[in-house]
């Protein structure tokens, strides 16, 4: 007998096996489930007058692959919210079981327990808000529950439970589910206990943080297929809607990835950034990170939490579920700023300059982003090495931060990559800059052995591009070099700007890179925060 056989609901191992049958063959007469058979009248919606899949199939593969397990071992849930329910009704007979959890902590455990009836027995962190194998097993094993929660990295303490403690507490309970709740797994640097969650270890993920979906409402729960099996009986027929299953797999297209890590990256340097600052409020007894949250420990939260909502700052205070302190996710630098704010703090420095860049097309697939005010990540794939090599060299000289990626058609040509990706770098610059405070237009000159190369920039807002010079090979490195002036030219219309390039050589090598090492000098003076920073550099106070 299964575990999933011995614990669950005896209703709901009666009830007969979920049809998650996938999508149906192209050519197939839909007569089946009472759709409407005219397109949506909603623009760019195509395909939501007919039902979803139950379980998509390729989201279910992309998810399976992004946490390393096979797809039946996978459920996709509106959220890991739903995940959190559908495990509770399909194991909790109302007024006879119980689910264990350990306080404080995320509400969403207790709160869907008791619609489902079923009871909540908890264990606590210790009083320094560390977690205690011993304690929890101590407190909870004799109540024998279905289900016990850890959350970890923990909502809102931050507290991390070793993988270690997570695989004794599941080998001390046999009877239970050990529900590992990975929501902030990202942000915690700590490896996701995804590929061992077999028998009674289930793992909970969630597109909603470290992905930016929360809204799309996208998140499953890994485990043994026994155990999916029964979640799908319990699930509602469609639960996940078209739209929000196309953006889940828009957002995890192979290209966005390194942005989703560098943001990570970002609001952890953020998030200790922030903690420092306000460690000198003498109020804030204590600081806890994790996740991509603070816990603010003070002697009256629920006034500190009225004091910020007041300055329009909302933050998170549960009286019931963590008495001890606010919660205060990690924002925008602005979102931060409003919150340092509020305790007299003034920011260290002012919002660097940055922007994110989406960029798709039926040939290309772009994601890239830009920080003007930090020389670190680089990180540049466009699928063409040696142009990866001359962004790297243009965002090394002017000193900015790049992350880029592109998955496009080079099985046809390079061209749609390359010029897609000059498009949104220059997209993403103008965008970084914003209005321009503070910026000068610049040019440079540089010598590289034989070659002499000039690029001059107005970032006036009137595009124009001009290129002096010619090459006598076809392609550099794999780049075609007829694509090095109209890789000018898509740069000067997307930023903006007057571009007027001038190389003179005999090595094509040397032309080519000493265009781009001179474009990258000229963008560090014409992007450069020089004196006030609110000076425009144009008599018309506008450019
Ligand atoms: C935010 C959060 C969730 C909910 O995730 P959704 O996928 O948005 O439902 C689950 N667990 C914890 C601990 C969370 O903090």
């Amino acid at each position: 007998m299964t575990l999933a056989a011995r614990l669950a609901r005896p209703e709901i191992l009666a009830l007969p096996p979920a049809d998650i049958a996938g999508a149906p063959l192209p050519g197939t007469v839909r007569l089946d489930a009472n759709e409407n058979p005219f397109a949506s009248l909603v623009a760019g919606q195509t395909g939501i007058n007919r039902y979803p899949e139950p379980q998509p199939a390729a989201l279910r593969q992309r998810l399976a692959d992004l946490y390393g397990v096979a797809p039946a071992s996978l459920w996709v849930a509106r959220g890991s919210d739903d995940a959190i329910d559908l495990l509770i009704r399909a194991f909790c007979r109302p007024a006879v079981d119980c689910i264990a959890i350990v306080e404080p902590t995320f509400s969403a455990y207790a709160q869907f327990a008791r619609v489902q009836g079923a009871g909540v027995i908890t264990a606590r962190l210790t009083a320094g808000l560390m977690f205690d194998a011993d304690a929890v097993l101590a407190a909870v094993a004799d109540a024998a529950p279905k289900l016990l929660f850890l959350c970890t990295p923990n909502n809102p303490t931050g507290t991390p439970v070793a993988a270690a403690d997570v695989r004794c507490i599941a080998a001390a309970l046999p009877d239970t589910l050990v529900v590992a709740d990975e929501a902030y797994g990202e942000f915690s640097g700590a490896p996701s206990l995804a590929s061992e969650a077999t028998d009674n270890l289930v793992v909970l993920r969630t597109l909603s943080k470290a992905y930016g979906l929360a809204g799309a409402r996208i998140g499953c729960a890994i485990a043994d297929p026994s155990i999916i099996e029964l979640i799908a009986k319990v699930s509602p027929p469609y639960p996940l809607p078209t739209p929000s299953i196309a953006a889940a797999l828009d957002a995890l297209g192979p290209e966005r990835m390194p942005i989703h890590a560098e943001r990570v990256a970002r609001l952890l340097a953020d998030r200790d950034r922030l903690a420092a600052a306000l460690a000198t409020v003498a109020e804030i007894e204590r600081i806890r990170v994790g996740g991509n949250f603070l816990f603010l420990e003070v002697a009256d939260p629920a006034d500190l939490a009225r004091r910020l909502a007041a300055a329009a700052v909302r933050v998170r205070f549960r009286a019931n579920a963590a008495p001890g302190g606010v919660r205060v996710t990690v924002g925008s630098e602005v979102d931060n700023r409003a919150l340092l704010a509020v305790f007299g703090l003034g920011a260290p420095s002012p919002p660097n300059r940055r922007a994110d860049v989406v960029r798709d097309t039926k040939e290309t697939r772009i994601a890239l982003s830009v920080d003007l005010d930090r020389a670190e990540p680089r990180h540049i794939d466009s699928g063409i090495p040696f142009f990866d090599h001359m962004l790297d060299q243009v965002a090394a000289h002017a000193g900015f931060s790049l992350t880029l990626a592109c998955s496009g058609d080079l099985g046809i040509d390079p061209h749609h990559s390359i010029e897609d990706v000059a498009i949104a770098l220059g997209q993403g610059l103008r965008q970084a800059l914003g209005d321009k405070r503070g910026i000068g237009r610049f040019g440079f000159a540089l010598p590289m052995d034989e070659t002499r190369a000039e690029v001059l920039i107005d970032l006036s807002g009137r595009p124009f591009a001009k290129f002096n010079g010619s090459f006598s090979t076809a392609a550099v490195g794999g780049l075609p070099t007829d694509m090095v002036p109209h890789i000018f030219r898509s740069l000067a219309d997307s930023m903006g700007a007057a571009i007027h390039v001038s190389v003179a050589g005999d090595n094509d090598h040397h032309q080519v890179e000493a265009c781009f090492k001179a474009f990258g000098r000229a963008l560090r003076s014409a992007v450069a925060l020089e004196g006030k920073r609110d000076s425009l550099p144009s008599t018309k106070g506008v450019l």
